[in-house]
């Protein structure tokens, strides 16, 4: 052959070769799914060693597809230390003195939890007066009781019959009760205490009027540190604004029985697709815009990375013109149509619509009972105003943060194709002039 020939070849191969990269491949899907998701990576406990490897391997992988650091940054690397509460001996709980034998602390620091206990039925909560201690009749669901305990300045401590539902949130926290922590050098947001008693001791206390009661916490601070991966793509306009693709890389670790919890779908799916964005948006080149891709570390033990990253971001965040974070893609949802994902909070802002315009498999969010707008890592930027959403796959799956959520129980080909979708919406985004808006009444007060 001549060289001519062979020049050309070469050219038509290469030309070839870029839409290649720039497609969405089921292997390095799956590649990326058996190293986060894999044994070696014990559960990518949250602020643990076994995370930070989580967080080189993003980095590294950033670093291969081109990527940069992001303005500021002289890697791919971002750490902060988040201080927490450990007990270090039993609780007390006493009335009038004596003290309540088998009370299990659930959550919270015992701070201002001392009091005369008012029975108080659940459900009236927020029409008592205020009371530091309450001990609540009715059987709310502990969570739904924390949420609503969490919106008042008061109540400080709750104390609550025991029931199959405090039975498996006991097992669950396997004898380490929720304290507070915050990051390091942020104020503690305050929380109140919620402690189960025996039926009997719960009956005891609720037959004694006005039983003064005082719970003790002893604990003790510990300090651990959380890694947020960050890569960069440059844009050719620094006025137009900075797309942000993110997921969180950590997960529930290993149990305190040694069970490996390996969320291959919660959330190594939504890294493995930052991961996947960022190769095949590099490979695109340069758009006008530039895009954040950030895998977040510790939001499992309260969104702690991307908190950080909201108050530390490597670009303003009045540039970031859209925020997507992706969340949980490792299952379909039988109750969407086939192949498609949700999109949290979708109809308060314009981001859902105009990537579903240009071809994102995206759809609103089946359950907005769920709240689950509030509940990822995209709240943090979007309470700080930035037009943040999350996508999720099978958002309610059966392997929810369960032992089965493992490479084998989630679907690569639909993860594969929901991926792919969302590669051209992203880029032409990235080359628009179009912000995305929050509609009236969309916006996160
Ligand atoms: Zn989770």
């Amino acid at each position: 052959m001549k060289r001519g020939l062979l020049l050309a070849a070469w050219a038509a191969a290469s030309v070839l070769a870029v839409p290649a990269q720039a497609q969405v491949s089921a292997d390095w899907v799956r590649a990326h799914e058996t190293f986060l998701a894999g044994d070696e990576l014990r559960g990518r406990g949250s602020a643990t060693p076994d995370e930070a490897i989580a967080a080189a391997y993003v980095a590294a992988q950033f670093r291969g597809f081109g990527l940069q650091p992001a303005p500021g940054m002289d890697g791919y690397l971002q750490k902060a230390e988040i201080v927490r509460l450990k007990l270090k001996a039993p609780i007390t709980l006493t009335a009038n003195g004596a003290p309540v034998p088998g009370a299990v602390l659930l959550v919270g620091d015992g701070t201002g939890s001392e009091g005369v206990a008012r029975l108080t039925p659940a459900k009236a909560m927020s029409k008592m007066a205020p009371a530091p201690v309450m001990l609540i009749v009715g059987d709310m669901p502990v969570m739904q009781l924390y949420r609503l305990a969490r919106s008042f300045k008061t109540p400080r401590l709750l104390l609550i019959r025991e029931s199959a539902d405090t039975q498996a949130m006991i097992k669950g926290l396997h004898g380490e009760p929720r304290l507070p922590g915050g990051l390091r050098g942020e104020p503690r947001e305050p929380a109140p205490s919620i402690v189960v008693l025996p039926a009997a001791a719960f009956d005891a206390l609720a037959a004694q009027k006005d039983a003064k009661v005082s719970l003790t916490v002893p604990a003790e601070e510990t300090v651990a540190t959380t890694t947020n991966a960050i890569g960069w793509l440059p844009g050719s306009d620094p006025k137009a604004g900075v797309l942000l693709l993110s997921a969180h890389l950590d997960h529930l670790g290993v149990q305190g029985d040694g069970t490996v919890m390996h969320g291959a779908n919660d959330d190594a799916s939504g890294t493995t697709a930052v991961l996947e964005l960022a190769r095949t948006l590099a490979a695109k080149g340069k758009a006008k815009r530039g895009i954040l891709f950030v895998a977040y570390g510790a939001e499992e033990i309260g969104g702690y990375g991307s908190t950080y990253f909201g108050a530390h971001p490597p670009v303003p965040l009045d540039q970031i013109v859209a925020n997507v974070e992706v969340e949980m893609i490792g299952a379909q949802d039988p109750k969407l149509p086939a192949g498609t994902m949700m999109m949290t909070g979708y109809e308060r802002s314009t981001l859902g619509e105009t990537l579903k315009g240009h071809g994102a498999l995206v759809t609103g969010d089946p359950y907005p009972e769920q709240n689950f707008f509030q509940r990822s890592d995209n709240y943090s930027l979007a309470k700080k105003g930035v037009v943040a959403h999350t996508i999720s796959g099978w958002a309610v799956v059966p392997t929810y943060h369960s032992k089965d959520d493992t490479v084998a129980n989630i679907d690569i080909a639909f993860m594969t194709r929901a991926i792919q979708s969302l590669v051209e919406p992203l880029h032409a985004l990235a080359n628009s002039d179009a912000k995305p808006e929050w509609k009236p009444g969309g916006k996160p007060e």
